[in-house]
């Protein structure tokens, strides 16, 4: 079956310029530096990482509002209109001096859909839809709550009828307790109106409940890739498990069968990539074959699992990282 979302290859670097009057290149972000991906009608790909991993500057490239530096975003369909992108920060994202149905009925005026007055209804039944009251139409973002104003971005983002809706952490910038709210209120319109979901986190619990499969991105990279179980019983990437040992505090269901692995540092510089593996001078496991190799992204377990990890020293299962090595914080 063909996917609805193709990526391949897709790099995006950023120059960085210096100098007062002329201005000259003096390097570059790699913020994505060679993603494939593919994504299935109906389903949810949830992309993890740490926050500079890429993974926002890779949603924008899959919705078009960044040109990418190389590669391909293929998508069966219009991509213009089929396309469509949550962001993370529900106060930025609304601009406070409009009403909120004019800011839910934008797609619709750029995209010149239905006269006013079957813009206006459509707007309400948007409002019904992500469940607002659709009397408030003529009232600004500061009169609805967080997470209010998320449901207003759930509402615009579904006014062109998407295929595909790009969630950039929809609800990192939400308290806990209205984060499953909103979670529950995507995953019952993806049931309802069909809908195939990227889902950006930087943590593994939030992802867990809505994906299908989860992608974890590092330095620009995808490094491991799984059906959503399998990555959470048995992570190959010491990344991964990393990852996982974190989330594990937030969620009683993992920590129990792991210890915490602390890692060291921030993530490397974007401008000037570790050379090999790129996790290496974090990596418990790291030896010099990291240093000097730069591992590919190759099949764990069945090959027709799916189950992909971009590692030369895999973990294996029952193996414990939450060595005293790890644990330097
Ligand atoms: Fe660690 Fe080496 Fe695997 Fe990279 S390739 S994740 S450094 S063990
Ligand atoms: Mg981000």
């Amino acid at each position: 079956m063909r996917p609805l979302l193709r990526v391949t290859d897709v790099r995006k670097y950023f120059p960085i310029r210096e100098g007062l009057f002329v201005q000259k290149e003096v390097g570059r972000v790699h913020a994505v530096d060679g993603v494939s991906l593919e994504v299935r009608a109906g389903e949810t790909l949830g992309i993890v990482g740490e926050s500079g991993c890429g993974k926002s500057t890779l949603a924008r490239c899959i919705t078009g509002l960044y040109p990418v530096t190389s590669g391909s975003i293929e998508f069966d369909g219009d991509p213009r209109r089929e396309v469509q992108m949550i962001f993370q920060d529900p106060y930025g994202s609304l601009n406070p001096r409009r009403r909120i149905g004019s800011i839910i009925a934008d797609p619709l005026v750029i995209h010149r859909v239905g006269t006013k007055a079957e813009r206006r209804r459509r707007v309400q039944e948007l409002m019904e839809l992500v469940g607002l009251n659709p009397e408030h139409f003529n009232r600004f973002p500061a009169e609805f709550s967080g997470g209010q104003r998320q449901r207003i971005g759930i509402a615009r983002a579904l006014a062109l009828r998407p295929r595909l809706v790009v969630c950039d952490e929809p609800v990192s910038a939400l308290d806990v307790s209205i984060q499953a709210q909103v979670i529950n209120l995507l995953k019952d319109l993806q049931a309802e109106l069909g809908l195939t979901y990227v889902f950006i986190a930087h943590d593994l619990s939030v992802v867990r409940y809505v994906s299908d499969r989860v992608a974890v991105m590092y330095l620009g990279r995808i490094v491991e890739t799984a059906a959503g179980e399998d990555l959470y019983k048995l992570p190959r990437h010491p990344y991964t498990n990393a990852l996982l040992s974190a989330a594990s505090v937030a969620d009683p269901d993992l920590s129990a069968r792991r210890e915490r692995i602390v890692l060291t540092g921030d993530v490397p510089s974007p401008i000037a990539p570790p050379s090999g593996c790129r996790f290496h001078p974090r990596c418990p496991k790291a030896m010099p074959k990291c240093v000097t190799d730069d591992p590919r992204l190759l099949a764990q377990g069945r090959p027709e699992g799916g189950h992909l990890a971009a590692c030369h020293f895999p973990v294996e299962p029952g193996e414990r990282l939450g060595s005293e090595k790890a644990q330097i914080e």
